[in-house]
């Protein structure tokens, strides 16, 4: 299942990313279609093109694209996050492995040599950290790693869902 999430929904994507679902922001769209904000129609159009469900908290947009969309309401991203997963059966099992880079969306690969990504982290975080995990985008090229942020996200989750 793929996702387009439309404008404001920017942290869900990222989220949505973490969890290793693919899924393109409205605003990645700008330099495509060259034009700030991109329209619905277009955003619909790339949607329907790369078979993904487009995420909306915009009610009038919702309606033109039914069939095609969820719509999200209320504030809060553990929140969308709930309502995705009672909407859609998402699951949030995190998997480092499956994880996508929550900047650009691009798939990760395992860091076998520590010493090469030195320089894109904290000193503190190279210390304590073994595996590491680096964006496969040759200009984004970000790390991540299974750190406390990731237990608070899932803890969060799981506080959510229980609810
Ligand atoms: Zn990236």
């Amino acid at each position: 299942m793929k996702f387009l999430a439309d404008a404001m929904l920017g942290k869900l994507a990222r989220f949505l990313r973490i969890f290793g679902y693919d899924t393109i922001y409205a605003s990645d769209l700008i330099d495509h279609y060259h034009t700030n904000p991109v329209p619905d129609k277009k955003i619909n159009e790339y949607a329907v093109r790369s078979n993904r469900i487009v995420i909306t908290k915009d009610l009038q947009f919702y309606k033109e694209i039914k069939e095609n969309a969820i719509l999200i309401e209320g504030e809060g991203v553990y929140n969308y996050l709930n309502q995705l997963k009672r909407k859609l059966n998402l699951d949030y099992d995190f998997n480092m492995e499956k994880t996508r880079c929550s900047v650009c969306n691009t798939t990760l690969k395992k860091v076998n040599n520590k010493n090469s990504i030195e320089e894109f982290v904290k000193r503190e975080t190279f210390k304590n950290y073994n595996e590491f995990f680096q964006c496969t985008n040759k200009r984004c090229q970000k790390v991540f790693w299974n750190g406390p942020h990731i237990a608070d996200i899932i803890r969060k989750i799981q506080n959510m869902t229980e609810n």
